[in-house]
């Protein structure tokens, strides 16, 4: 029998089991694993090859520097959370900071949540101790249960396919929210009306009441505000478990190439982007734009190597740097890294995830951010790549769309007592959605 391309391109996805793959969990019954990944092999896709591809040119546009990505949504999504109304908050929360911003960048923005399918954010690589009593880590909703009991945090493959059906859910829910009129474009500038009715937030009255006249104009103008209706709105998570993963993936009979169907956009996280390692190998071989976080001890050699094995033949929105250096240490780090890609050649979207290299604990005792850390990493994030002569194509944030307290500072002065009040994240504390409307309005003034 002959091997066909299509043979090869699926033997091909499998080649990552012979590597190390880090951060996975220990399944304790190999064959509830493999039946739970034969019936997702089997599930209907939850995204489909073209909207991938139509991502995939968006990001393309974002790298040019004729748009900006806006991804945004909780460090783990929970299962308990997958609910209208905390969903809706969410969409709103990045529609509202996506008018802002459109607005301050004068170009469009692609709008892109970290939902639908993060349920697999380890809380730590270690075992966790409380009271002299030790078990394994919370990973994520998809692998085991946050109680702090032997058998809730023992791994269940069952788990998996919860999480499929939570992400379709989900996913039926974003799309429901973001065409039909829900997100049309005057109905997003009310909400953002009313969280200027806040009088802490005076100071961006001045670009709130310049959009109001633009969408007056617009409107004067006679613009097609059926056009405005509806917005494109794409889903993503960091493509952590490979079983999952490689069970979602399917080949598309359009183009021949390989599809990991559980979001539009994955990325492989700080912890798990070794150049041999099984991630990396793995999203080598489907089509989806995907992305690499980039922390501060990446070099430009590693950054360059990533480069030639995720995106060999220099595809346009292919590959997105996320970059998550420290506010300190930004300046220094990141210049090198840019200049050697840009050198190189290589088409990259470059983003900025203003988060994971800001964290701190609180002294009382949370784990937490500060504002004013998140957005100093984004003005770095500008001023290096202004400086060479690069994009600064996005950003990439935590948040939620209710009033938690998480992060430390804002107009509404959230500080180490206060965070006690309303802090409900299950892994890393995010943006609440006055902090991220307010980070949206001072983004857009980095981006004029
Ligand atoms: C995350 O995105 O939640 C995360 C842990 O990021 P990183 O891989 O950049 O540390
Ligand atoms: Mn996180």
């Amino acid at each position: 029998m002959t091997t066909t391309a299509h043979d090869e391109v699926v033997e091909g996805l499998d080649h990552f089991r012979s590597l190390t793959a880090k951060q996975q969990p220990t399944w304790p019954d190999a064959d509830a694993l493999g039946q739970v990944a034969a019936r997702l092999a089997e599930a209907a896709p939850l995204v489909v090859p073209a909207e991938a591809d139509l991502l995939t040119e968006r990001l393309a546009a974002a790298g040019r520097g004729d748009a900006f990505l806006l991804q945004g949504g909780d460090c783990a999504e929970t299962f308990a959370e997958a609910q209208a109304d905390r969903i809706r908050n969410k969409i709103r929360t990045i529609l509202q900071m996506a008018v802002i911003l459109t607005h301050g960048a004068s170009m469009p923005v692609v709008k892109m949540g970290r939902m639908a399918g993060q349920y697999a954010k380890p809380r730590s690589s270690n075992d966790e101790t409380r009271d002299g009593v030790t078990l394994p880590a919370y990973r994520g909703d998809m692998v085991n249960g946050h109680d702090f009991t032997e058998a809730a945090r023992i791994p269940d493959p069952q788990r998996l396919l919860d999480g499929y059906q939570i992400s379709a859910a989900t996913i039926n829910v974003v799309r429901a929210y973001t065409r039909g009129g829900s997100a049309d474009l005057r109905r997003v500038h009310e909400w953002n009306r009313g969280f200027m009715r806040n009088p802490a937030y005076a100071r961006y009255e001045s670009t709130a009441a310049e959009i109001d006249r633009a969408l007056r104009f617009m409107e004067a103008c006679g613009a097609d505000f059926d056009a405005l209706r509806t917005v494109e709105f794409f889903v993503s998570h960091e493509g952590l478990l490979l079983d999952y993963e490689r069970a979602l993936t399917r080949v598309d009979a359009r183009t021949g190439e390989a599809y990991d169907t559980s979001g539009h956009f994955l990325w492989i996280g700080e912890r798990t982007r070794d150049l041999d390692g099984a991630h990396v190998e793995f999203l080598s071989r489907v089509a989806n734009p995907i992305g690499v976080k980039l922390g501060p001890t990446t070099s430009p050699a590693d950054a360059i190597a990533l480069v030639e094995k995720l995106n060999p033949t220099g595809r346009p929105g292919r590959l997105t740097f996320i970059t998550r250096m420290g506010a300190g240490r930004i300046r220094e780090a990141l210049p090198s890294i840019v200049a050697a890609v840009r050198d190189h050649g290589s088409p990259v979207t470059w983003v900025t995830d203003p988060m994971h290299g800001n964290t701190i604990t609180s002294g009382t005792g949370y784990k937490t951010r500060r504002f004013e850390d998140v957005l100093d990493e984004v003005s770095g994030f500008f001023e290096v790549h202004r400086a060479l002569g690069t994009v600064p194509g996005g950003l990439h944030v935590e948040l939620t769309g209710d009033d938690v307290t998480e992060v430390l500072g804002g107009s509404e002065e959230i500080d180490d007592e206060g965070l006690a009040a309303r802090y409900e994240t299950l892994v890393d504390p995010r943006l609440n959605h006055q902090q991220s409307l307010e980070m949206a309005f001072q983004v857009a003034e980095m981006l004029r």
